[in-house]
């Protein structure tokens, strides 16, 4: 038996025969052609384009109608890629320039983009990648005369094994209905694990080398929760599974049972949850009764695009996640540009510049201060979809993120103040909305008491302020175990945090994914946390998870952690007590 770790990207827990997916490598010689066949190479580029773009719009129509608007959109982007001025252009240049086939001048084409990736250190951006190569790949087999039929030989249930799947791949697996999958490569924000749990298709990616380990047929267990691929798995194991696997699945059943129930404890000790969503998710699949939206992410409105959004197009996005709430409180971040979350466009080209330190550098409200007309459109939308007619009652508030002082506080509130004015004197009218910050740098952590008399609210962004503790970079996998939630620096800040917003009566919330984790949770709980906010795929484990658990054993727990140094030691010791599997 081989246990091999990887990332949990999609939960739940398939056992079966693995099924390895070659992983094809395109190639091509460099044949000179002669002047007369470049015609119909590029000929045959061109048609390869039109024939890609037949492919991409049929699994447009096949993603709309199995997973979603959302997804259908990373099809889009696709087509956009091809459409690229970089492929459908330079390739034929490149076939008449230098006189070689079109498969060569593909290849060619996009080994240069790929360094060019290579080069970005942004996990988002590196990630965008696969998007790439998976247009290239279709169009490489359409030169080719290849068809693509990747899964043809899957006629029972098998866990794919792949070094890496391109999303159209991923959906292609539930038609074939496949246990599980697992990939060498890929994060947990690469758009094929976002895919798989929009399918509940239990997958572990980031594998390294595990495909070149295992043989077709072998019996697979992957634990898509713990990031676990075991191979050939013992008796014992196997048996484990078995039961974990009839746990999973009842548990799954009886989620849906609890969505209308309240977010209690054992005990009684209510906590609001909340839900973290960004403006291009598809709300119509969101059919949770939650008790609002603890952090509506507005960034990927900026993102992808030539131009900043105007503020029509920002208020009836608001507009229509607001109409979807109805009645129910709706935090609207500021948009958190910088850092991970690059723009396309440049304002004075800024926006662009690569930082060596991003994470530090020109990001969150710290950009916005640069750049207020922005901040002012952005807020401008906001005030007016407030004022919406139809959705009234709806309790918007305003975040702003990646606060470090309490001077950038009074000047986006000076900011709010004549966008307020500017807006009265068009004889608008204008709510009265609160505003409350991110906390997700120490410095905003450790002078909460100076800040608190300026915010309505606070929540906890532990995403960036884990890292910033620790001085780890969130997205660098060179060094994920130093990012640790269990790190007693982490405990004692929130701790500190949640006490002195309550001493001024100001309520606290968590946003940050920890908030999530069943081991973590009841530790945010037992340390007095008022709300916690989720993504909507974790929403009904986490209400599970409260209401398995009692405040009291929570804050015991809590208390006997904080006086604990060991990460390790912390991490047993509340799993031990906390959890009912542990
Ligand atoms: C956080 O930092 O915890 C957070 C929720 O914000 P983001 O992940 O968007 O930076
Ligand atoms: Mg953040």
């Amino acid at each position: 038996m081989i246990v091999i770790r990887g990332v949990g990207a999609s939960s739940g827990i398939a056992m079966g025969p693995a099924y390895i997916l070659d992983a094809e490598k395109m190639r091509a010689h460099k044949t000179k052609i002669s002047k007369t066949s470049v015609k119909s190479e590029v000929l045959k580029f061109k048609n390869a384009v039109d024939l890609t773009l037949k492919d991409l719009d049929t699994a447009e129509a096949k993603a709309l109608k199995m997973l979603g608007k959302e997804h259908a959109k990373l099809i889009e982007t696709h087509k956009m890629i091809l459409q690229d001025p970089l492929i459908k252009k330079d390739i034929p240049n490149k076939i008449i320039k230098e006189n070689v086939t079109a498969e060569y001048a593909l290849l060619q084409t996009l080994e240069t983009l790929d360094e060019a990736f290579n080069r970005i250190e942004d996990t988002f951006f590196k990630e965008r990648r696969h998007d790439l190569f998976d247009v290239c790949k279709k169009l490489h087999n359409h030169i080719a005369k290849k068809s693509e039929q990747k899964f043809k030989d899957i006629t029972t249930p098998v866990i794919v094994i792949a070094h890496t799947l391109y999303p159209s791949d991923t959906i292609s697996l539930q038609e074939k209905k496949v246990l599980g999958f697992t990939t060498d490569i890929g994060g947990k924000t690469s758009h094929t694990a976002l895919l798989a749990q929009t399918m509940q298709l239990p997958a572990v990616v980031g594998l390294l080398n595990a495909s070149g380990q295992i043989k077709n047929g072998e019996m697979i267990i992957i634990d898509g929760e713990q990031g676990l691929l075991i191979v050939a798995p013992d008796k014992k194991t196997l048996d484990k599974y078995k039961k974990l696997r009839k746990q999973y699945l009842e548990s799954e059943k009886n989620l849906k049972a609890i969505d209308k129930l309240p977010t209690i404890t054992k005990d009684g000790h209510k906590i609001k949850l909340m839900l973290n969503i960004d403006v291009s998710e598809d709300l119509s699949k969101i059919e949770i009764n939650a008790d609002g939206v603890g952090l509506l992410r507005t960034e990927f409105l900026f993102m992808n695009r030539n131009s900043a959004p105007g503020e029509e197009e920002q208020k009836s996005v608001y507009t229509r996640v607001l109409k979807h709430f109805k009645n129910k409180p709706v935090i609207i971040r500021l948009a958190d540009l910088g850092g991970d979350k690059l723009c396309q466009y440049a304002i004075d080209k800024e926006l662009c510049i690569k930082e060596d330190n991003p994470f530090m550098g020109l990001r969150g409200i710290r950009l916005f201060l640069r750049y207020p007309d922005m901040l002012k459109t952005q807020l401008r939308a906001i005030y007016k979809a407030a004022e919406d007619k139809q959705i009234k009652d709806t309790n918007i508030k305003i975040m702003i993120p990646m606060v470090s002082t309490l001077a950038e506080i009074l000047e986006t509130k000076k900011i709010i103040k004549e966008v307020k004015n500017e807006l009265i004197l068009t004889n608008a009218k204008v709510e009265n909305i609160e505003v409350g910050i991110m906390v997700e740098v120490p410095s905003c952590a450790l002078t909460l008491d100076n800040i608190l008399g300026e915010v309505d609210f606070i929540s906890i962004g532990t995403n960036d302020l884990i890292q910033y503790i620790l001085a780890t970079d969130r997205g660098n996998p060179k060094i994920t175990d130093m990012y640790d939630p269990y790190n007693p620096s982490v405990l004692r800040i929130i701790s500190l945090i949640i006490k002195t917003a309550h001493q001024k009566g100001k309520p606290v919330a968590v946003c940050g994914d920890i908030a999530t984790d069943k081991n973590i949770s009841p530790l945010l709980v037992g340390l007095g946390i008022d709300s916690l906010s989720v993504t909507p795929q974790t929403y009904l484990k986490t209400k599970q998870k409260i209401r398995n658990i009692t405040f009291e054993d929570c804050s015991k727990v809590v208390s006997q952690s904080l006086l604990m140094a060991n990460p390790k030691e912390i991490k047993k010791f509340v799993v031990e007590n906390l959890n009912e599997n542990p």
